[in-house]
């Protein structure tokens, strides 16, 4: 290795955050160990490997600048371009892209980015409702981005999936200037070709969000966007397995001409910065370079592939085992469920299973009946089980222990439910010993690491709740 002066600081850094900090340090520690001994199933997450994690905590951090490499407002900044400049030259690769940007701070950053240098205050923009499954950054109204400009939802047709005649009646009806695609809570594959002649139609810019299929679109195994939609835009720390971070991506569109006479790339590397945002977070750019450029390996793709297999698996158990899967399947990371049918909310199944050290999100699902914090849904994505190296029968007893928890929750009065500790406990283990099975790669786990999730103590039952409707 040349030069020791990171790793001798980092190792610094955590002997003598443990020593002067032991409260702090026994927290991040705790976590970590969290993070191993659960069976996280969480779709909007990913595991950023060490050396992902190390770039975030390098010096690259401490650099002050603004602006771009080789355009940039300070001093000093020579190794940090080359940095950024890795970052770009992998992103675009990774992609297929002709323009990358990696300094948006998250993927909401890159939408709000996208919406303020291609619309003017009061456009109209087509974005996939919230409760269909969509983001809040494409129009909702608890975002800036519903407030700020007159957003129209799309929604889902009786099967589940997009109602593209709705999109393009919608479109012709109310012209919009910008039309969102991609979702937050969609497991079926979207049809970005489909979504550009709509938008096309409408002399409308079309944006796909594909935070959570990333991954999938980099390996080649969901359809790209980059050369179909105007822009492209993801956060990087979902299928990306990357640092918290969005990014800014373009294909052939990149060089078009705007009525203001300006190319779209120049468009948008002016609205990231400065437009938008301040400094770049060089050390994160750093860690954005380390994840892109293992998303481009043979290995990832392999990984890529292992994700949809999983995720079929996983929606083919809980299918068979009688829970309502939304679309009866999935083409992606991820498998929504209707816990309506068990008796549940989203929120009482997603407490019962945390009870048992699985982690999982509460969902809204169309024609939800409950609001954001309550819910009928579940989302469970394959992310993890497939870094973990979990195969078809492992995912298997990870349906099936899911099943036995939403099977064996009872309501308890009315707002409280009620889980048998013998329960708990046989699914506790086996969520534990699958955990340990089936390791998180190149995190090396202490012996004798204490339990995250301790025996509850709480005697014959877990009692979960009470949970109300306006409970924080
Ligand atoms: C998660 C998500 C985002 C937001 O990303 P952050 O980096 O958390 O801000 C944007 N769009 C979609 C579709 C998402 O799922």
């Amino acid at each position: 290795m040349t030069g020791q002066t990171f790793a001798r600081t980092l190792a610094h850094g955590v002997q003598s955050l443990a020593r002067a900090d032991p409260d702090l340090y026994a927290l991040l520690d705790r976590e970590q160990v969290r993070q191993h001994e659960t069976l996280s199933m969480v779709a909007a997450a990913s595991i950023a490997d060490p050396s992902v994690l190390v770039c975030e905590a390098s010096a690259a951090g401490n650099v002050t600048t603004e602006g771009y490499p080789g355009a940039r407002y300070h001093a000093g900044c020579d190794i940090v371009d080359e940095v950024e400049r890795l970052a770009v030259a992998r992103a675009r690769a990774a992609f297929g892209a002709r323009y990358a940007n990696v300094q948006p701070h998250s993927g909401s950053t890159a939408n709000q980015v996208v919406l303020c240098a291609l619309l003017e205050p009061g456009d109209v923009l087509l974005g996939m409702d919230l409760r269909a499954g969509g983001h809040l950054t494409h129009g909702a109204a608890a975002s800036m981005s519903g407030r700020f400009f007159r957003a129209v939802p799309y929604g889902l047709d009786r099967t589940g999936r997009i109602d593209y005649d709705e999109v393009s009646r919608l479109s012709r009806e109310h012209r919009p200037r910008l039309i969102f695609c991609g979702a937050s809570a969609y497991p079926r594959t979207v049809d970005f070709a489909r979504f550009r002649a709509i938008a096309d139609e409408a002399g409308a810019y079309l944006v796909a969000d594909i935070s959570h299929i990333a991954g999938l679109v980099a390996a080649g195994v969901h359809p790209s966007p980059v050369d179909v939609a105007h822009v492209t835009t993801t956060s990087t720390y979902k299928q990306l397995y990357g640092p918290r971070g969005g990014l800014i991506l373009m294909g052939r569109d990149a060089d078009r001409a705007l009525p203001s006479g300006r190319t779209l790339e120049q468009t948008l590397q002016n609205a990231v910065f400065p437009y938008v945002q301040g400094t770049p977070r060089l050390n994160t750019i750093a860690a954005k370079a380390r994840a892109l450029a293992a998303v481009a390996t043979p290995e990832f793709r392999l990984m890529a592939r292992r994700i949809l297999e999983l995720a079929w698996h996983m929606a083919s158990r809980l299918e068979a085992a009688g829970h309502h899967v939304l679309t009866g399947g999935t083409d992606t990371h991820m498998v929504l469920l209707d816990v309506a049918g068990e008796g549940l909310t989203g929120r009482i199944a997603e407490r019962a299973l945390e009870s048992c050290g699985i982690v999982v999100n509460k969902n809204s699902i169309p024609g939800d009946p409950h609001g954001p914090r309550i819910t009928s849904g579940l989302r469970l994505g394959t992310n993890i089980l497939a870094l973990r190296g979990m195969g078809p029968g492992e995912v298997a007893r990870c349906a099936d222990l899911v099943s036995t928890v939403l099977h064996r929750v009872r309501p308890l009065g009315s707002q409280e439910y009620l889980l048998d500790e013998s329960v708990r406990e046989e699914v506790s283990a086996e969520a534990r010993d699958l955990c340990r099975r089936f390791p998180l790669p190149d995190h090396p786990l202490p012996a004798g690491a204490a339990d995250a999730y301790p025996r509850s103590g709480h005697g014959q039952r877990t009692v979960i709740g009470p949970v109300l409707e306006d409970a924080g």
